[in-house]
Formats: C-alpha cells, structure tokens, sequence
C-alpha cells in the first residue's frame, strides 16, 4: 500500500486476535499509525504494546489497573485511560479501522461506538453482533460504517458473495472444524475437562472462544452472526463439519456453483483481507499445499452430542432479545466451566434453561440490550452451584 498512513485502534489488543493483528501492522508500519490499543487487566503487555507502536492511547477496561498503567508508561506521552466509559471515549476517536476484537457482550458498547463514528470496523467480536444484531446494522447503516468480517467463516462468505447479488444465492455453508471433542461419546463429553477443552485441534485461540468450540456455540454464535451479516434468510443458513478447516465456508448460487474460499488455519489470513480491504497485502501465512493435506471431508453435525447449534438456531428464529439472552447464558456457562464449577454437558443445559425461562421483548436500544445482557446473566448465575 502506497498512499498516507491509515490510523487504526484495536479493541482487545493483548488477545489472540488482537496479537495477530498487530503481527501484521508490525510488518507495515509504514501503512499504519496506532490510536487506541485496549485490555481488560493485562498492564504489562498492554503498556509494551503501546510503547511499540507508539499509541495515542492505552485503555485498560478495569479500573483499578489505570494506576499501574499511567505507571508504566509514564514519560512517553502516551494517554493512559481506565473504565469502560474510558474505552468507549477511545473506540469514539473514530480511527480509520478499528478491530473489535475484545471477547464477549464486554465489547458491544465500545464497538458501537465505533459503528457511529461511521469507519472501517473489522469485526472479531462475534459476541457483540449476536446481541444487538438488529440495533447494530442499524447503526451500521444510519452512521455509514463498513462492517467487515473477521471471523474466518464470516469473511470467507463476505468474499465468496463480491461481485454477486445476494438474491441469487441459494445457500451459505458455514464450516465447522467439530472442535476437539469432534469424535468424543456422550459419556467422554461428560467427564471432559478445561484443560481438554481449550486445546483446539487446528486453531490457536482465546479461552472462551476454544470451549465455544468443543461445545459447538461457536458455530452456534456464527449462525446468528451470518444470520445477520448476510440476511438471505434463516433457512438458506447451513453447517457442515469440516475437520481439516481448509475451506472456511461457501456460498452456492442459483446455477448450481458454489464458491468457497479456502486458506491456512491461520487468523492472520482473515485479518489481512480486513486491514487491506479492497485491495489484498502480502501476509506472512504459508501457502496451501493441498497435496500434503491430501483429504478433505465433511459430514452433518450431530445435534445430539451438541446441541448448541439447535439452541442458536431457534434463537435467531425467534430474534429480539433472545440471542443475546443465548449469548450470556453461555457466556457465564463457559466461565464456570473453566473454573471447575460444572462440567462440560452443563454449559448447553444451562444455556437451555436460562433460554425457557426468560423471554424479554426485543430491545430498542443498546441499553435495552445491555439490560436483557446482564437479566441473562444473573439468571444463568442463579444456576451454578455455591462455591
Ligand atoms: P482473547 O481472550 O485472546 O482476547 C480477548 C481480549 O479482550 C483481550 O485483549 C482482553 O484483555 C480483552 N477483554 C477481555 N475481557 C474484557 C472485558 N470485560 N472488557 C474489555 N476487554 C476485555 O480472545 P480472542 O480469542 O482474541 O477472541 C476475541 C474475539 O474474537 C471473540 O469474540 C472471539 O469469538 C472472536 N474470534 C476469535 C478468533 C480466534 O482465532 N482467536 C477467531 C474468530 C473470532
Ligand atoms: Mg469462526
């Protein structure tokens, strides 16, 4: 890219997506000047990210790190900031791009922000969408932002529909690797640990995105998220597990092709056709060599081991609120999971019984949003066992 640096701020910078993504504005630095990097807690790496690049500003979503923050990068001129009305100001500087990728309904304030200050928003934070997805393409449109997808299934449909109209599209198939309980029985799935859960067989990732992984809300949550990036229609979403995540997902079309788009299980890959978008950057990600991988294979998901893309869909069917009451449900589900408190199976079940009893009218706004967000929540709470 030839033309004046570009700003850029990166909502969850000290994260897996967030480290990727820097990686590659470290290879072109020339491209890029850095507004606003952000963390939950982590002042460490937070203080050297920003010191590296040379932010206008640091942000850390929990308060009480911002002493230890404005300590560490005391002299360098860079503003330190703490709290979440902090981090929304900073996603409101209105950077050219700005990567949400912060994990969980944590990130919708800040990436709506984002939205109304009408840039380029590459979107990680998956979380988010499934939330406030009406009230977020609405802002979308309203603001004149452009949402561009991260998440690797998301971003390969978003390429597989350029120069198409979506009116023509008979199918979108999201892929799925089946995660690392792919081939586990019931009784296996039963007795599954964190540990077990967080070693994901193609991809490295944060905590909680890995166990939506073994449990399949992963694909669950994306099901929403295409549901409302790439509003064709419910019944023309699919999935279909792909245990090798070489093709990342397709979209058929009314004549009878499909197109896919394919790639290494490298997040970089995604990330690159966002911050270069619409032009392609050269990106350090290996080639495919499908000789070596050799096999490619695909089969139904089974909704009885993993019934989380069953709960997601008749969530996204019935809209409003419900998604996000899906989405928080897990959200604290997955926390007690990776704490000890419950076992693997209880995350779904879990996520069920929040969703039987409690159906809240669609929100209106973000506030509403954040109000079902945090009902869900102490719902799903009010499940876990004393600890
Ligand atoms: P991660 O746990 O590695 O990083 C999360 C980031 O968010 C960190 O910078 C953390 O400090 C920040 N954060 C956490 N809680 C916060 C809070 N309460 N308030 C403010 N900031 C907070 O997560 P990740 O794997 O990078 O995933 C980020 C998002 O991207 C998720 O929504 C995930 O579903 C999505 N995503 C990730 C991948 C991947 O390969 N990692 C792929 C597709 C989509
Ligand atoms: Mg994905």
């Amino acid at each position: 890219m030839t033309h004046n640096p570009r700003t850029i701020s990166i909502l969850g910078a000290t994260g897996s997506i967030g480290s990727s993504t820097l990686d590659l504005v470290r290879r072109n630095l020339q491209d890029w000047r850095v507004c606003a990097l952000t963390a939950n807690g982590n002042v460490e790496a937070l203080a050297k990210l920003a010191r590296e690049f040379s932010a206008e500003i640091a942000v850390v979503a929990d308060e009480t790190c911002l002493p230890a923050l404005r300590e560490a990068l005391a002299g360098t001129g860079i503003e330190a900031a703490g709290g979440a009305s902090a981090l929304v100001e900073a996603a409101a500087r209105g950077a050219d791009m700005t990567i949400a990728a912060i994990v969980g309904c944590a990130g919708l304030a800040p990436t709506m922000a984002a939205i109304e200050q009408g840039g380029l928003i590459g979107l990680a934070n998956k979380e988010a969408l499934v939330s406030a997805g009406p009230i977020m393409t609405a802002a979308v449109a309203k603001h004149g932002a452009t949402l561009l997808p991260v998440d690797s299934e998301h971003n390969a449909i978003f390429q597989c529909l350029q120069g198409n109209k979506a009116s023509h599209v008979r199918a979108i198939t999201l892929t799925a690797s089946g995660g690392p309980f792919r081939e586990w029985s019931q009784a296996q799935l039963e007795a599954a640990t964190p540990a077990q859960a967080v070693k994901h067989p193609n991809w490295s990732m944060g905590a909680k995105i890995s166990v939506d992984s073994a449990t399949m809300f992963n694909k669950g949550l994306e099901l929403i998220e295409a549901h409302y990036l790439f509003p064709v229609g419910l019944d023309k979403l699919r999935i279909v597990v792909h245990p090798q995540s070489v093709v990342h997902s397709m979209v058929e079309y009314r004549d009878g092709s499909t197109l896919a788009q394919l790639g290494p299980s490298d997040m970089r890959v995604p990330i690159a056709s966002v911050l270069a978008w619409p032009e392609r950057m050269e990106a350090p990600c290996g080639p495919l060599d499908l000789a070596a991988i050799g096999e490619l294979t695909f089969r139904a998901p089974d909704e009885e081991r993993f019934p989380a893309t069953r709960l997601a869909r008749e969530a996204a069917q019935a809209g409003g609120a419900i998604p996000a009451v899906l989405n928080a449900a897990n959200e604290v589900a997955v926390d007690a999971f990776l704490r000890g408190h419950i076992g693997f199976t209880r995350i779904a079940a879990d996520v069920a019984h929040v969703l039987e009893s409690y159906a809240p009218p669609p929100p209106g706004s973000l506030d509403d949003v954040l109000a079902v967000d945090a009902e869900a929540r102490r719902r799903a709470q009010g499940l876990m066992p004393c600890t």
